[in-house]
């Protein structure tokens, strides 16, 4: 029974999957088409689309080396690094190119002499079989023979070839690799992709040279999650990868589900978002000639992320070494807001409600009223604070020393085993500690340092701007949809 009735409905020519590239590729083809979701789009807007990514295409393989329109061919190398448009013995005759290119996106044949494959992304009759020249990350020679013999290729649908080209446009690009983003919420997923189709416009046009420097996927990703301003769970995973025939690679890091509501929680209230501010701005670098190297907004937003290998960098980690540097330089404000960004992502990314207050106030008061000089303690305590045997060990010295001086002891044992046992989240326990500790010293005017930490006017205009926007501009990123 293969019939179908008039009033069936009509199967849509485009599905988002499960596969992260195909995703991307179908997110992209909805963006072109200016439809809101994938399965809206219709066989001519897919006509449409089809002859976007082949003009596109067709003028980056025709371009002369070293040109901005070349740098969009370094992309499509990068993703199709033996296809027809990328091929060192490629036709340079545009019409030559855009008639073979164009053949690739055929329409599927229907009827029942079609071609009775499934489609390998999503399911759908395919019509045609595609291989490692055109498929990105399918059978590079890091994986040969994953065709059984005898098969040609992968069969492929219309709808899943022009995604598998429309990739570059929903992805973060640069000459050698790609990112996409996964995200439990479809809404973060298009407007990532909207953000890379314009910024693939821009590369086009003006090149890689015009890309702001520092600029990641990351901040791109966490502003496309805030941009959302949903309260849903949902973690955001990014997948990087290089497709040429020397050495591909994938690397993939994500976000906590519960990323989102940090970012509501941070830019909802004023203490821990000028943390975030100090924060970015103690990650950006600038070049003598005072141009931004590195860019503070765009390392800040890759601390949200953690990969799968655990090589990443952790951000409760990044602030400890800002809270606790030799020569401290914070003002009690500043200090304040940084221990708040801290205690924020404990709490919303990480589900800690760490019960500080007792401990902390015992290492103050022996800081301050032990024997000695409070400076000497608290490079004494310094130097334990990350340690869960020296801490437990200093812990104990402070209780006794404060009892035999007639004080009152704000803790015992069982209130500081959570920082000195070997259990999940302990060594975070500590760092929360020890910026509390600190923040309570200053509070009580305890002279922890020589520096005044005083904040010019320059600073503070810095300080006062909105977070998660790079400083030199990112021109096109808030422009409207397509
Ligand atoms: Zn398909």
């Amino acid at each position: 029974m293969d019939t179908v009735s008039a009033t069936a409905v009509v199967p849509s020519v485009v599905t988002a999957t499960g596969h992260p590239l195909q995703c991307a590729g179908a997110w992209a083809v909805a963006v072109l088409a200016r439809r809101s979701r994938p399965e809206e789009v219709t066989a001519a807007d897919l006509d449409r689309v089809v002859a976007v990514v082949v003009e596109d295409a067709v003028r980056a393989a025709i371009a002369e080396k070293g040109t901005a329109a070349y740098d969009w061919w370094k992309v499509l190398f990068a993703l199709y690094p033996n296809s027809k448009a990328t091929h060192s013995k490629r036709p340079r005759d545009a019409a030559v190119l855009r008639e073979a290119l164009t053949a690739l996106f055929a329409p599927d044949a229907v009827g029942s002499s079609a071609g009775g494959w499934p489609c390998t992304f999503c399911g759908a009759r395919a019509g045609a079989v595609w291989t490692k020249s055109t498929l990105p990350m399918f059978d590079t020679n890091m994986a040969l023979n994953t065709l059984p013999p005898n098969v040609p290729g992968w069969p492929v649908c219309r709808g899943c070839r022009v995604a598998a080209w429309a990739l570059p446009y929903g992805a973060w690009v640069t000459a050698g690799s790609v990112t996409v983003l996964i995200c439990e919420a479809p809404g973060v997923e298009r407007e990532f992709v909207a953000r890379n189709v314009r910024e693939a416009r821009r590369i086009m046009q003006l090149g890689f040279g015009a890309r702001r420097s520092g600029a990641r996927p990351e901040l791109s990703a966490v502003r496309a999650v805030r941009a959302l301003r949903s309260a849903v769970p949902a973690a955001a995973t990014l997948w990087t990868f290089k497709n040429d025939n020397q050495d591909p690679w994938l690397r993939v890091v994500r976000t906590r589900q519960s990323l989102a509501r940090f970012l509501a929680v941070v830019d909802g209230n004023a203490e821990p978002r000028r943390g975030w501010r100090l924060l970015e701005l103690s990650l950006t670098k600038r070049g003598r000639d005072g141009r931004v190297e590195t860019s503070g907004p765009d390392e800040a937003a890759r601390l949200l992320f953690e990969s799968d290998d655990g090589r990443g960098r952790s951000l409760l980690r990044h602030l400890h070494h800002l809270l606790h540097p030799r020569e401290d330089s914070w003002n009690e404000r500043d200090r304040a807001a940084l221990t708040r960004l801290a205690f924020t992502y404990a709490e919303e990314i990480l589900g800690m409600n760490p019960h500080l207050e007792p401990v902390a106030t015992l290492v103050a008061d022996w800081i301050e009223h032990g024997s000695g000089e409070p400076r000497g303690r608290l490079a004494e305590y310094r130097r334990v604070a990350l340690n869960d045997y020296h801490l437990g060990h200093l812990l104990n010295r402070a209780q006794f020393r404060l009892m035999l001086d007639g004080r009152p002891v704000a803790a015992g044992p069982e209130d500081w085993r959570p920082f000195i046992e070997r259990r999940p989240r302990a060594w975070e326990h500590r760092m929360l500690l020890a910026a509390r500790v600190i923040q309570l010293l200053q509070e009580r005017d305890v002279k922890v340092s020589d520096a005044a930490g005083s904040a010019d006017e320059e600073t503070e205009r810095l300080v006062e701007q909105p977070i998660l926007e790079p400083a030199d501009g990112d021109f096109g990123d808030e422009m409207g949809e397509m």
